[in-house]
């Protein structure tokens, strides 16, 4: 025991203590508070004194540790009758209505929160994480509620895969300004179409053009719920997609190759995908010895290369004859995979040529998919969907 005084500690109008009692040993805190009786109690939905008084009630909340001791709280307090809002809880100062942290704890976790995991942030205070997520859940909810969109001229749509549920997001993006405006579960034509429905037909008619995925769903939603935007297939999406396909053809080069070929091919799969301006100084020798020794790992190589000039052109007409030319040289090529892809891209044509009157650059589109990817590496809890939106627009919130 000691006769250390916290009562400084707790000058919060309205509130008193009681009772205090500090353990040095078992290093912990406990602090007993009641109303204090000079002052009229306040409604904490109005914040207007209230007179009657319907019943006391106590509870105990976690407050920032004092030097290395957990500091406990046991709060009385009052439900009061306001004549605006019912019968609700008292304001205090000291705590939230709902939370079980005192309001200065909650605050200094939603500021951990930027720097540190949940699971961290448990552990540094020795808190559930579940506590903590749903504290830094509730701030973000409060920061974001009553957010509208705007009239955003071009968007961009994405998908986030969560592949360890096998679960998809859907991301509507704000094109100028970089904000997220939207997250919806899977990425159906519902899915898409929802967040259609939550917007007003004078923010549809705003909407010029929106960038996307070659992905039917999505291009069904656009086409019935928002037909006066055009559609652009952006450089970053499609070359992901013939990415999928250098890895197909990789795979069934690997596996024809003989010993000598699959030594050189070995870790091949990420020199191939990788942006050429992006190969450090041992990775160049490296590429060109794979591209040496296989014929058709350069055809789809070089199929690559060439297939992001087609976002360079301004003129409809020469973009619609190099995507020509282009298919024309997939299909001489004979590799099955690129075959088919380029049927593909034929048939996605229109969206591609947008791309001259609407030219949504394809960095935008990048930027946000590394920036997720790192949210994710962060292992926030996926369950939550709703959280994981939340805190997905609080990092776009932050930096544009
Ligand atoms: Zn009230």
């Amino acid at each position: 025991m000691s006769s250390i005084n916290i009562k400084a500690f707790y000058r919060f109008c309205r509130v008193k203590v009681v009772k205090q009692v500090v353990d040095t040993i078992e290093k912990v805190v406990r602090v007993k508070v009641i109303p204090d009786k000079r002052y009229k109690p306040v409604c904490h939905k109005c914040n207007s004194p209230v007179e009657r008084i319907h019943s006391y009630r106590e509870r105990t909340v976690r407050d920032l540790n004092i030097f290395d001791a957990s500091t406990f709280v046991r709060v009385v307090y009052r439900v009061v009758r306001c004549p605006r809002c019912g019968d609700v809880v008292e304001e205090t100062g000291l705590i939230h209505p709902y939370m079980r942290v005192t309001r200065r704890l909650a605050n200094y976790i939603v500021e951990l929160c930027k720097f540190m995991s949940l699971k961290e942030v448990a552990g540094h205070l020795g808190l559930d994480w579940k506590t903590v997520k749903e504290i830094h859940k509730r701030h973000l909810l409060d920061k974001f509620s009553g957010e509208g969109i705007g009239k955003p001229r071009f968007l961009a749509v994405d998908e986030i895969s969560l592949k360890k549920r096998h679960r998809y997001l859907t991301v509507v993006v704000n094109w100028e300004t970089g904000r997220v405006l939207w997250i919806g579960e899977g990425r159906r034509y519902e899915t898409l179409k929802e967040f259609f429905d939550t917007i007003e037909d004078k923010q549809k008619e705003s909407i010029e053009a929106i960038a996307m995925d070659m992905w039917d769903p999505y291009i069904k939603a656009v086409r019935e719920c928002c037909p006066g935007a055009r559609i652009v297939f952006d450089q970053f999406h499609v070359v992901q997609a013939f990415n999928k396909v250098i890895d197909k053809v990789r795979n069934d080069e690997y596996r024809k190759a003989d010993r000598e070929g699959k030594e050189i091919m070995k870790g091949s799969k990420y020199l191939l995908l990788k942006n050429k301006d992006n190969l450090n100084e041992e990775e160049v020798p490296r590429l060109r010895a794979i591209l040496e020794a296989n014929k058709v790992l350069t055809t789809v190589y070089i199929l690559k290369e060439y297939l992001k000039k087609l976002w360079q052109y301004k003129y409809p007409r020469r973009a619609e004859k190099f995507l020509d030319y282009w298919y024309c040289l997939a299909m001489e090529s004979k590799i099955r995979h690129v075959m088919v892809f380029a049927r593909t891209l034929k048939r996605y044509a229109y969206g591609i040529i947008n791309h001259c009157k609407y030219p949504l650059h394809t960095s935008r589109l990048e930027g946000i998919n590394n920036k997720i990817k790192v949210i994710k590496r962060k292992a926030y809890s996926f369950h939550d969907i709703e959280y994981f939106a939340l805190v997905i627009k609080n990092a776009f919130a932050e930096t544009n």
